[in-house]
């Protein structure tokens, strides 16, 4: 113990509830407490430096026109999401960084944290209404007398009032610029008159410019009520609730009314999303509703803004009533939460991993809940297998929403067999004709398509034709990259960059071949094979700056854009009006993955992104292209069959000892030399054998087991249902002690990855 020397805080800054949480948190993704409190608190509160660096966008690199101490930065934020500019100094090795800062901020590549939030800071908005002696009707037509004379003036004035009469809202100069069709000056000199006055509001920079009143809630549907009357009946069981409704069945309304039964009995509400900077459409549709009591709270603010909306919140504020964040609001200061909501739970992107905690925030919110004894929604089109399974053995409650929204139908999908359509010589490039015809109708009826693939840049590998080499990283354990742009191979993994070479490395033909293919090539054959359709490409590499993925999003929106071809952002809860065809360009790519998930996730990705197809009263088309197309998953995406997928992804999960029936702990090393890695993996997994009764496999190297010359290895523990998990951990925890205690050990690394790996 150590004598106090200052004490920081009047009051505490977390509550009970909170110390409670993050212990759960640490205990139960085996991390430490401090791991959990550095993740929780804002950076302000720790006396950390204010200067923050920050990347942008989703979680794929492009380094395309990264220089390699520029990649260090940007790779490292990967794992980071912020650094301080001192920090940055140790990962480049370099006294003077701010030379690369700039580059990468002049680039985009990075941004302060200041400028983020400038998105989200409120603003102030100016508004006009009369000036209030003329409120009254008399008044106004006896000024009206008086101003014949200034016929601009009076058509301000009579514009204005008709505005307020129509709109019932406050009026924005430029309204009353364009209603009245006078300049900013005439108005200005009824302002100095005391005819009209100026007044301004405070508005969230999210489209939000609403005068803090409610506008009505909409009336739900009859599909809607029975699924809201299906939540509250579990709700009053104190039951976790699974919403499963397909895309467009209006699940959000249905959070909207649960959010508003809350706040009126004066307790907090907590709206959970996957990537906040994916849904300003959605952040304003509640705001509209909501008004100020919304908050968003995002680990990509500066440390001012989140301190501000964590002291709202710690002392219940109802301007802080609603939070919607990503997974940092839950660490957030709430003392009386009565509704939990995830939206999106099936999304991957709630699992932290790194740094630690390594947590899957919809799981921890459904621990937090509980421990305020708030109601817990989870809501999906395509939910998770685990929560399915818990919905289905009765641990969660259940409610669906089989239809969509104002008799939409489901959108028709049809499979298209890549091989057939090579073999008949039908392919225009990577479209094929049954593709390129549907395009072709579409564009001439007038409506948009969305057509997605995987893969940003040009093509993934290149390989020789001859002997079937390809470019390897000499860091890595990965093949090069092709970036056309520079005619260069790229290592995504750690940087390294080499000139596309005349021949194989291997065998030294000249045959090196491109293979697979990105988003980018698809715009470019889109420019030869629909010359007059504007075309435009929604990935990381367009929607880099400040407002690029909103700029692209709007455009669409206002149909300048008839073609977007982009990556999986495409799917990210958009509620577009004239998508009348949505293509798959290769859905091969999906499937393929060495991961228990690869088919749940292709599942998932698949049918949120045709589900951006037809949303009014024509039915919308969707085509996949495929190698395979008879694989299973497939054909379940095309007859939209969730309980089938369910039920064979749950038979093979079963079969090779996976979650959700078993529990799965990976446990990695890592280190640079490649002995040493392997010994102390090897001594981890005989400990693990010899105490403890789960079953232990590895240790085996990952797909890729070497990442900037530090080599990996894992183990998984397999813990069937029915034995204690707790047990399985402390025991791991114990041999991790006696491991630290081997001096050649100490320098390896330990990482746990639970439950999401
Ligand atoms: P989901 O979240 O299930 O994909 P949304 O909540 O986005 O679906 O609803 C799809 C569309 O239908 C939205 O444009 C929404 O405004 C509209 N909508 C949903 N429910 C209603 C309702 N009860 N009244 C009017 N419009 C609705
Ligand atoms: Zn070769
Ligand atoms: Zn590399």
């Amino acid at each position: 113990a150590k004598p106090v020397h200052k004490v920081l805080d009047e009051k505490p800054i977390a509550n009970e509830f909170q110390l409670k949480h993050w212990k759960w948190i640490a205990d139960y993704y085996m991390c430490s407490v401090g791991e959990v409190f550095r993740s929780a608190v804002p950076g302000a509160f720790l006396l950390e430096s204010e200067t923050l660096v920050l990347r942008n966008g989703e979680a794929d690199i492009d380094e395309s026109d990264l220089e390699d101490d520029e990649f260090l930065v940007f790779e490292a934020l990967q794992h980071q999401s912020s650094l301080k500019v001192q920090e940055v100094g140790a990962i480049v090795d370099r006294k003077n960084v701010l030379p690369i800062l700039d580059r990468l901020l002049q680039k985009k590549v990075i941004l302060l944290k200041e400028e983020i939030y400038e998105q989200y800071k409120p603003k102030l908005v100016k508004f006009v209404k009369l000036g209030g002696e003329y409120q009254a009707e008399e008044k106004l037509e006896a000024l009206l007398k008086t101003l014949t004379r200034a016929p601009k003036q009076s058509q301000v004035v009579l514009s204005l009032f008709q505005l307020q009469a129509v709109n019932k809202k406050p009026i924005k100069v430029s309204e009353l610029e364009e209603a009245s069709g006078a300049s900013k000056a005439v108005i200005k000199s009824l302002v100095e008159k005391g005819i009209l006055e100026e007044y301004f509001i405070r508005t969230d920079r999210v489209n939000y410019e609403g005068d803090g009143e409610n506008s009505d809630l909409k009336r739900l549907n009859e599909y809607q009520e029975k699924a809201l009357a299906d939540i509250r009946n579990n709700f009053k069981e104190n039951r976790a609730v699974l919403l499963h409704g397909v895309t467009s069945s209006g699940k959000t309304e249905v959070y909207v009314k649960l959010i508003d039964e809350c706040i009126q009995s004066g307790r907090q509400a907590l709206y959970l999303l996957p990537e906040i900077a994916l849904t300003t459409q959605l952040i304003s549709r509640l705001q509209e509703y909501f008004g100020d009591k919304v908050s968003v709270y995002h680990s990509k603010y500066n440390v001012q803004e989140r301190v501000e909306v964590w002291n709202n919140v710690l002392a219940q504020k109802t301007k802080a009533q609603i939070i919607i964040g990503a997974r940092s609001a839950l660490f957030l200061p709430f003392s009386d939460l009565g509704l939990v909501i995830v939206d999106e739970e099936h999304e991957s992107s709630f699992k932290q991993f790194d740094p630690a905690p390594r947590y899957h925030a919809r799981d921890a919110a459904i621990v937090l809940g509980n421990l305020h004894n708030s109601h817990i929604l989870l809501g999906s089109a395509t939910p998770s297998i685990e929560s399915y399974f818990n919905a289905k053995t009765g641990k969660y409650g259940y409610a669906e929403i089989t239809r969509r929204y104002g008799n939409v139908l489901m959108p028709e999908i049809e499979l298209v067999d890549l091989k057939e359509e090579a073999r008949k010589k039908r392919m225009k490039g990577h479209f094929s004709e049954r593709l390129f015809l549907e395009i072709e109708a579409a564009l001439k009826e007038g409506e948009q398509v969305i057509l997605f693939q995987n893969r940003r840049g040009y093509a993934p590998i290149v390989e020789c034709t001859t002997c079937g080499h390809s470019p390897q990283c000499p860091n890595c354990d990965v093949s090069l990259t092709f970036h056309q742009y520079k005619k260069q191979l790229r290592c995504h993994y750690c940087g390294y960059h080499m000139a596309l070479p005349e021949s194989c490395q291997a065998c030294g033909s000249p045959t090196l071949d491109t293979k697979g293919f990105g988003t980018e090539q698809v715009e470019k054959e889109l420019e030869t094979l629909f010359p007059d359709a504007k075309t435009w490409r929604m990935d990381l590499d367009t929607t880099r700056g400040k407002h690029g993925f909103e700029k692209i999003i709007t455009a669409f929106e206002q149909h300048d854009i008839d073609i977007l071809v982009g990556t999986q952002m495409l799917t990210k809860g958009l509620d577009f009006r004239n998508v009348g065809l949505v293509g798959i360009m290769n859905a091969d790519s999906l499937l393929n993955f060495p991961d228990y998930r690869a088919h749940e996730r292709c599942f998932q990705l698949l049918t949120q992104v045709a589900g951006r197809a037809g949303r009014t009263q024509k039915r919308g088309r969707v085509i996949i292209q495929s190698y395979n197309p008879y694989h299973q998953i497939l054909k379940q995406v095309s007859t939209n069959d969730y309980l089938e997928m369910f039920k064979e992804q749950l038979y093979e999960r079963e079969q090779f000892k996976y979650p959700p029936k078993n529990r799965i702990i990976r446990i990695t090393f890592k280190h640079k030399e490649f002995n040493r890695l392997n010994e102390a993996a090897e001594w981890f997994a005989k400990a693990l054998r010899n105490s403890s009764g789960a079953s232990v496999l590895g240790p085996e190297y990952p797909p890729v087991a070497r990442i900037r010359n530090q080599y990996l290895k894992n183990l998984l523990v397999k813990i069937p249902s029915g034995k204690s998990v707790g047990g399985v951990k402390t025991g791991i925890k114990r041999i991790e002690r006696s491991f630290n205690a081997v001096a050649q050990f100490r320098s390896v690394r330990v990482i746990y990855n639970v439950d999401h790996i």
